[in-house]
């Protein structure tokens, strides 16, 4: 019996109440407990001296006990346990609210690492709710590890040295031992023991990069079992038809990437394999002219398509500028979604059955609902940024083989497109359409920004329209960052844009009631829209002309990006104000990177030079399944090196059968099976 797979609860330590929680997390049993990676590690390697450190700022100390206070009763339920220290120079007063067992356990003399962040003057500093462990038994690298409500860091480091006593007895491995070798791997096991209970960052490194090495190399090998399976089917072919109607019918001339994009798609749409195409393109680079290009090459083939988008909102907006860029050579869409009515829905089905409809706009849930299409030869689907494994592979599913093309206005490096969509070919839209005038960006410290809002109420009074980005942090933080977005919000109607129209939203309200307020805005029924990050991705309101992001230091390059491409949508002027009191000086390079382009390329390039690849995979934005030791390798010839590992176990193995690829085969499998689409099995 090997207690590696047993149930969680049959660990030692592990009660039930315990095992609900760590079930919650996805972790079932111990095996699975072990490849719960830590998020960081509090490194106790270099204390310092109480003297020299900050208040404030966490750091490691290596302290003596001198005396333990008596617990103070402040009220019922509410104790405060304290114990004196000292670095040899300084004392330090420890100080623990309700949990009496550190403090019980130390006695004078005794030595600890204590970690937290200093307060008090320099007569007195005290450290509240500090993590403690006894120098003779101490992790120099103690993992902290991603948690959830009532799972400490320490309660998991106790499972998990348990986990590991087990491990010690049954190792185990999941690469082929020629791999091992040719790549100068560490083993499983001592990869797993090394990461959570590294004995210094040396082994830690080598821990890392063998899991890094595996996640990657499972990532790698889904994406071009996809793409080999893509490969095989057939499709429709069509015949090379010329576009020259469209483009007379058009209101613009078309930039040179456009250009180069609608003739890779329609060489791809003329192939005996199906497309499968993604058309990246920074917001505002005109893709959706693209998407018309490739429908009316469909349609006089005689095939139809269907644009997929992820909103009703961006669907209606969708459905505009596809019948303005196609009834001049006459194809009429029609819209699909949620909200058309019973009857219409009815009629429209009979005309789509008919094949008489060429060109369908709808949300994706409407969509892929029950709908027979006699002659579906291209398949858009708009994605905005959320794009990721489990899109992918419902793409490459079998059955049906319309001709697929993604759009997604998330720029990526095109030296890690080409790795992480391994799977698509890539159109990159990286030019904007001329006569646009470049957003104007500017950093001011929080003193300006009542000068800033004058600016922007000589803009809403010339009849424009503004968004208010409030400091939201992270959407999870929600409960505290709800009530601030309403305070703020409140605080601007009746402050500085009383006379305004103020709308407000944020990423608690129901999908209806954002839909209704984005509307509005469009509608410019909303002068100055108060909102957290998740304004809308893609929504057009060229009215807009002025965003203002408050604490915009504590936002990513890419969100930055994301949220200054609200505006710049007309022909008017635009202006970006980052407001910032940060003296960091990542965070002020961050601005004046902003500042200085508006190319998204260009900003995703940097974000990489400043933060590395692992981020890139990190990042949910990208869609990017959770590489968590990924993100903490910062080297692209990982990646590289694993996308050359994948090419050759698959040249040798193109389905993972024989028996030393099973546990990747299930892993991968795993990996490209999320939300029950199984786009590999
Ligand atoms: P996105 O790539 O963000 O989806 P859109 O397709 O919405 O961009 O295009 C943004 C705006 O630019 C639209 O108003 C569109 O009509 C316009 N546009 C697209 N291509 C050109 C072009 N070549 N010249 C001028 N305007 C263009
Ligand atoms: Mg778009």
């Amino acid at each position: 019996m090997n207690e590696l797979y047993e149930l969680i609860e049959t660990l030692t330590g592990v009660g039930a109440a315990r095992a609900k929680l760590y079930r919650k997390m996805g972790i079932t049993t111990p095996y699975e407990l072990l490849h719960h990676f830590p998020r960081s590690y509090i490194d106790y390697t270099n204390p310092v001296m109480i003297a020299d450190t900050e208040n404030g700022i966490p750091a490691a100390f290596r302290v003596t006990v001198r005396q333990r206070l008596a617990p103070s009763f402040v009220r019922r339920g509410f104790t405060i346990y304290r114990a004196l220290v000292s670095d040899g120079i300084s004392d330090l007063l420890l100080i623990f609210y309700n949990t009496p067992y550190t403090v019980q356990a130390m006695s004078s003399g005794d030595e600890y690492f204590v970690y937290g962040k200093l307060s008090g003057g320099m007569l007195r500093r005290e450290m509240q709710s500090p993590q403690v462990q006894r120098v003779q038994d101490a992790l120099l690298l103690q993992p902290v590890y991603p948690q959830t409500t009532g799972l400490t860091s320490a309660m998991m480091r106790t499972n998990i040295r348990k986990a590991l006593s087990y491990l010690a007895q049954q190792p185990v491995e999941t690469l082929p031992a020629q791999l091992l070798q040719g790549y100068q791997l560490m083993g499983l096991t001592d990869a797993l023991r090394a990461v959570h209970r590294p004995e210094n960052a040396k082994e830690l490194e080598a821990a890392r990069h063998r899991l890094a090495f595996e996640e990657l190399l499972q990532f790698q090998l889904g994406t071009l079992m996809l793409k080999s399976r893509a490969m095989s089917q057939s499709a429709a072919a069509m015949r090379d038809v010329p576009l020259d109607d469209f483009y007379a019918g058009l209101p613009f001339s078309l930039t040179e990437a456009q250009q180069r994009a609608i003739k890779a798609i329609c060489r791809d749409l003329c192939a005996e394999s199906p497309m499968n195409r993604l058309l990246q393109g920074d917001v505002g680079s005109g893709k959706t002219v693209v998407a018309a290009a490739a429908a009316a090459f469909a349609a006089q083939n005689g095939y139809q398509t269907v644009l997929m988008a992820p909103t009703e909102i961006l669907a209606q907006q969708h459905l505009q500028t596809m019948t303005d860029f196609l009834s001049p050579i006459g194809i009429e869409p029609v819209l699909l979604t949620g909200s058309t009515k019973a009857k219409e829905k009815r009629e429209i089905k009979k005309q789509i059955a008919s094949g008489g409809t060429k060109v369908v706009v709808g949300t994706h849930a409407v969509i892929q609902k029950d709908i027979d299409f006699p002659a579906l030869g291209l398949v858009i689907t708009d994605e905005q940024h959320r794009f990721g494994v489990a899109q992918r592979a419902a793409l490459a599913e079998k059955g049906g083989t319309p001709h697929k093309l993604v759009m997604s206005a998330t720029p990526i490096p095109r030296t890690l497109a080409l790795i992480v969509y391994g799977d698509l070919d890539i159109t990159i839209l990286d030019e904007m359409p001329k006569g646009r005038l470049p957003i104007q960006t500017f950093a001011v410290t929080g003193p300006v920004r009542e000068r800033a809002y004058g600016f922007i109420r000589e803009h809403l009074d010339a009849g424009e329209q503004a968004y208010l980005v409030c400091a939201m942090i992270e959407e999870s933080e929600l409960a505290e960052n709800l009530q601030a977005a309403e305070t703020y919000a409140e605080s601007m109607k009746t402050g500085p844009f009383a006379n305004y129209r103020v709308g407000l939203l944020h990423g608690k309200m129901k999908p209806q009631d954002k839909e209704a307020v984005m509307a509005a805005m469009k509608a410019h029924e909303i002068d100055l829209l108060v909102c957290t990050t998740v304004v809308e991705v893609g929504v057009d309101v060229p009215n807009a002309t002025i965003i203002l992001i408050e604490n915009a230091d504590r936002f990513g390059l890419a969100t930055l990006h994301q949220l200054r491409g609200r505006v710049g949508r007309g022909t008017k002027q635009s202006y970006c104000i980052l407001v910032t009191d940060s003296k960091r000086d990542d965070a002020r390079e961050r601005l004046r990177i902003m500042s200085r382009t508006v190319n998204g390329f260009v900003i995703a390039q940097e974000d990489l030079r400043l933060r590395g690849p692992g981020d890139f995979f990190g990042r949910a934005q990208h869609g990017m399944p959770p590489l968590m030791q990924a993100a903490f390798c910062s080297n692209m010839p990982l990646v590289s090196e694993t996308q050359m590992a994948a090419k050759q176990i698959l040249e040798e193995d193109p389905e993972l059968r024989s028996p030393v690829y099973q546990s990747l085969r299930t892993a991968v499998l795993q990996l490209f099976a999320k939300n029950g689409e199984n786009g590999l099995n």
